[in-house]
C-alpha cells in the first residue's frame, strides 16, 4: 500500500495532466478562429488535431486511472505508470541465415522468416479474396483453418479465438495480415471466430470462454490466444507460442499512443497455456459490455501466483482497425464485480457456464454462433 503523502502527490499530477488537457483545448480553439485562413493556420491546426487527440486518449487514461483509484481492488492501490519495464528483455537472437532444421526437431521460436516491422494494410477486402490468397496451393488444406507446419514439429498447438459482433468486415482483414506471420513462426494454429447473437450487451469474456470449450473438443491445443478483432501487430517478432507464465501481447497500441495504459492492463490480445487457463477458471462470465473482463482475468492470473510476461520495445505495437468501430456500452457494474475478483473466481468461469452453439467451418476458420445470457452462467454465492 503506497503511503498517504505520496498518493495525494499522485493525484495532484493527475491533476496537472487534466489542466494542461484543458488549456491544450483553449489552444485549439484559438487556432480555429474565423477569418485567419492561410495554410500555416491549417498545418498549425492539424497539428492541434493531432495532440488534442493525443491529449484525449491520454486523459481518458489519467481518468481510468482515477476511477480505478477510488475502486481499489481488496485494498491494493494500483501503480501509475504509462511505460512498461524493458529491463527484463531477452537477448534477441535470431537463425542465421541458410540454417536449416530436420522435420523431426521442435520449431526453434526465432526463425530468420521473422524479420520485424510489418505492413499493416487495413484496406478492406472480401473474404472470398482472402482465402483465394491465402489457400492458393493449398487446395486440400482442412475446412477451419488447420494448419502446421511440415519442415518441423511446431512448439505449440494455438488456438486463435476472436470474439466478434456486428464486425464481420474485419475477419478477412486480420485473416489476410496474421494467417502469413503464424506460418512464418511456424506455429500449428486455427482460428475460432466467437460471435454472439442475441440482444445482450456484448460479453467478451464469456465468448473466449465458449470458443475455448469449441476448440479443446477439435484438438488438443496447449495454447490459447484471445484476440479482439480489430487488432493487427506491427512486428512479426511477437511470437505467439505460449509461455511458462500468461502473457500479454498487446502493450502498445495505436490509440494509446503507444503506450501502456497502467500496469495491470491485460486487454486487446493476451494469452496462456490451456493448463493455466484452466487453473484460473476461465474468463468471467458476468461482465456485460465494454470493460472489466480483461482486468478481472489479469486478477485472477495474479490469484494463480503467476506473473504476466511481455514482449519487449516494439514487438509488442499493435494498431487497431478504426474504421467500423463502433463502441459498446460501458459495463457500470465492473468496478464493484473487481472488487471480489477473488471469490468470484472460482464461482464464474469455465465451470458454470452452459450453452447452445452453432458450428460451422469456414475454409480459413471455424464460425461459433452462440446466444448469451444471463442465466447461462448461473453464480452460486460467494
Ligand atoms: N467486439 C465486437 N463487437 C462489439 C463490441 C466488441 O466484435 O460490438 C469485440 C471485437 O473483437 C473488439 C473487442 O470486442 O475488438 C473489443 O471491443 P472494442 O473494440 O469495442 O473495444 P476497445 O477497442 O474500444 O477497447
Ligand atoms: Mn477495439
Amino acid at each position: 500500500m503506497m503511503p498517504t503523502h505520496l498518493r495525494f502527490r499522485r493525484r495532484s499530477f493527475l491533476g496537472l495532466l487534466f489542466l494542461f488537457s484543458l488549456s491544450t483545448s483553449a489552444l485549439y480553439f484559438i487556432y480555429s478562429a474565423p477569418g485567419i485562413v492561410n495554410e500555416y493556420v491549417f498545418m498549425v491546426q492539424a497539428r492541434g488535431i493531432q495532440l488534442r487527440e493525443n491529449v484525449r486518449n491520454i486523459g481518458s487514461q489519467v481518468l481510468e486511472q482515477v476511477v480505478r483509484g477510488a475502486y481499489s481492488v481488496n485494498g491494493t492501490d494500483y501503480a501509475y505508470d504509462f511505460n512498461v519495464s524493458e529491463s527484463e528483455a531477452p537477448p534477441t537472437t535470431y537463425l542465421p541465415e541458410g540454417f536449416t532444421y530436420l522435420p523431426s526437431q521442435v520449431c526453434p521460436e526465432r526463425l530468420l522468416s521473422m524479420k520485424g516491422k510489418l505492413e499493416v494494410n487495413m484496406s478492406e477486402v472480401s473474404l472470398e479474396e482472402v482465402e483465394k490468397s491465402l489457400l492458393e496451393g493449398e487446395p486440400n488444406r482442412t475446412p477451419g483453418g488447420f494448419w502446421k507446419p511440415k519442415d518441423c514439429l511446431p512448439r505449440w498447438k494455438v488456438a486463435i479465438l476472436v470474439p466478434f459482433r456486428n464486425r464481420h468486415e474485419h475477419l478477412p482483414i486480420l485473416l489476410r495480415h496474421l494467417v502469413p506471420v503464424l506460418q512464418r513462426q511456424r506455429l500449428q494454429f486455427a482460428f475460432y471466430f466467437v460471435e454472439q447473437g442475441g440482444t445482450e450487451p456484448f460479453n467478451r469474456a464469456m465468448l473466449f470462454n465458449v470458443g475455448f470449450k469449441e476448440a479443446m473438443k477439435d484438438l488438443d491445443w496447449d495454447c490459447l490466444v484471445f484476440h479482439d478483432v480489430d487488432h493487427l501487430m506491427e512486428n512479426d517478432r511477437n511470437y505467439y507460442g505460449c509461455a511458462d507464465m500468461p502473457r500479454h501481447f498487446a502493450v502498445k497500441l495505436d490509440k494509446y499512443s503507444y503506450m501502456l495504459p497502467y500496469t495491470e492492463f491485460f486487454g486487446g490480445v493476451s494469452g496462456m497455456t490451456v493448463k493455466q487457463f484452466k487453473k484460473i477458471n476461465g474468463f468471467p462470465n458476468a461482465f456485460w459490455g465494454w470493460g472489466g473482463e480483461d482486468d478481472d482475468l489479469w486478477n485472477r492470473v495474479r490469484y494463480a501466483n503467476y506473473t504476466v510476461s511481455r514482449p519487449h520495445g516494439e514487438q509488442g505495437r499493435y494498431r487497431s482497425i478504426s474504421r467500423h468501430h463502433r463502441g459498446e456500452v460501458q459495463f457500470l457494474g465492473r468496478y464493484s464485480l473487481l472488487r471480489h475478483s477473488k471469490e468470484r473466481q472460482k464461482v464464474d468461469g469455465l465451470l458454470n457456464l452452459n450453452y447452445s452453439p452453432l458450428v460451422s467451418r469456414r475454409p480459413l476458420y471455424t464460425n461459433i454462433t452462440v446466444r448469451l445470457s444471463r442465466e447461462l452462467a448461473p453464480v452460486g454465492d460467494y
